[in-house]
């Protein structure tokens, strides 16, 4: 099965390397959810185009460009370079040179360029891991349509030309996967699905919930079961990759605070006060970014408890090892023909899972209903 990456920064990078790695057998694939128990095998999936917007990406291979995150990357990547994307200003306050094929494009003739490349790769699953952006979701298809057709580059953003591309290029070869790891909606955009739906696409999303979001689900889960009633939650992340450098801006950080903070009232059924987002960038951490909860609650007879968890994450490496399911999921769902979204993929995978009605639920829900809908047996059930 084949796979186009778009954003060749940290995670794209982590998923190419552990990729080939667990290919080789040089590493165990730990941080693989359903590793070997999908009837595609991790060995199966092959990357054949990486996309991105940085000047001094563009051109290079992928081996070339995976080297500035990691010392050891296969040879393998040398022969995937790394081609032009649509930008629509996402790297913008960023201190990246950015260029694109909507400098010289339309946004019309941009989204066609990508579909001939696609048909020309045989591509079967494009994974968005493009830095965050901030947007504002159509909710329409004809208002997302009509903004194309105007060549409106103020309104329209890169995820959402990359997802309407998508849709064009399934309907031209009977069946593709969008996988949305980042916050901008399209899972849980009706425009979106309505147009999957109409051509044959499967989209999962919204934001891959990878650190801390998915274990304040589970925790929270926990104090839910037990009728302990939450008074506040305090959850924060600091990191210094670019994603948190990215996160500094105000507007795209309002995209990810509302991926978090949608877990809370969604499992609770109540919304205590809660502070959930990213907090900060700081360079010397590294990718593997400092998160901290503080949970406190009423207990049997009044009596206050309090929860406090640190720790140290490895970010991207937490994405990538789902992407590697993600991908196999996606190519699993075309053969099954279940366009539009798959809410079973997204339960578990993804902070936000679309469609737009439906909510997040304890992960150690969605993980079984996962499983039944890969058709594997019941772990705990
Ligand atoms: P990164 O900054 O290292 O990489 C992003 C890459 O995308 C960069 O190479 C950038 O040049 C490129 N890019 C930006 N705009 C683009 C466009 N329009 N077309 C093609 N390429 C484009 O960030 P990262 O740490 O790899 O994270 C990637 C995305 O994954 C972020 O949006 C983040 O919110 C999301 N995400 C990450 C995690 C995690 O790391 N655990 C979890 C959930 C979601």
């Amino acid at each position: 099965m084949r796979v186009a990456i778009l954003g060749q920064g940290y995670v794209g990078s982590i998923f190419a390397i552990g990729l080939e790695r667990i290919k080789r057998g040089e590493i165990k694939p730990y941080g693989v959810p359903l590793t070997n128990e999908l009837p595609i095998k991790i060995e199966d999936i092959e990357i054949v185009a990486s996309y991105d917007v940085d000047k001094n990406k563009i051109g290079k291979s992928v081996y070339e460009v995976a080297k500035n995150y990691y010392d050891i990357v296969p040879e393998s990547l040398k022969d995937i370079k790394v081609r032009k994307g649509i930008h629509l200003r996402s790297l913008r306050n960023l201190p990246i040179e950015a260029e694109g094929l909507d400098d010289d494009l339309s946004l019309e003739e941009a989204i066609n360029k990508l579909v001939d490349e696609w048909k020309e790769l045989k591509v079967d699953v494009i994974v968005n891991v493009c830095t965050t952006e901030s947007f504002v979701p159509f909710n329409n298809k004809d208002e997302l349509i009509k903004a194309i057709k105007e060549d409106n580059k103020e309104r329209v953003t890169a995820t959402q030309a990359y997802a309407y591309a998508a849709c064009l290029y399934a309907n031209e070869v009977g069946g593709a996967c969008f996988v949305n790891a980042i916050p901008t909606l399209i899972a849980n955009d009706p425009a979106f699905l309505e147009l999957a739906k109409e051509n044959n696409l499967v989209i999962f999303g919204d934001d891959g919930a990878t650190g801390a979001t998915p274990l304040t689900a589970d925790v929270i889960t926990h104090l839910c079961q037990r009728n302990r009633y939450i008074r506040y939650i305090v959850q924060f992340n600091i990191g210094g990759n670019t994603d948190f450098l990215a996160l500094t801006d105000e507007e795209r950080n309002k995209s990810k605070e509302y991926t978090k903070s949608s877990i809370v009232k969604d499992i609770l059924g109540y919304e205590p006060p809660h502070y959930i987002k990213p907090t900060g960038y700081l360079e010397p951490i590294g990718d593997r970014k400092f998160i901290s909860m503080d949970i406190e609650y009423i207990s049997f007879n009044g009596a206050v408890d309090e929860l406090i968890i640190n720790g140290r994450i490895n970010d991207s490496p937490a994405l990538a090892g789902l992407l590697v399911d993600l991908v196999r999921l996606g190519k699993m769902a075309i053969d099954k023909k279940e366009f539009g979204t798959v809410y079973e993929v997204n339960a578990f995978y993804m902070k936000n899972p679309g469609p737009k009605d439906k909510k997040n639920i304890p992960r150690i829900i969605a993980y079984e209903k996962l499983r039944m809908w890969a058709e594997l047996k019941p772990r705990w059930l």
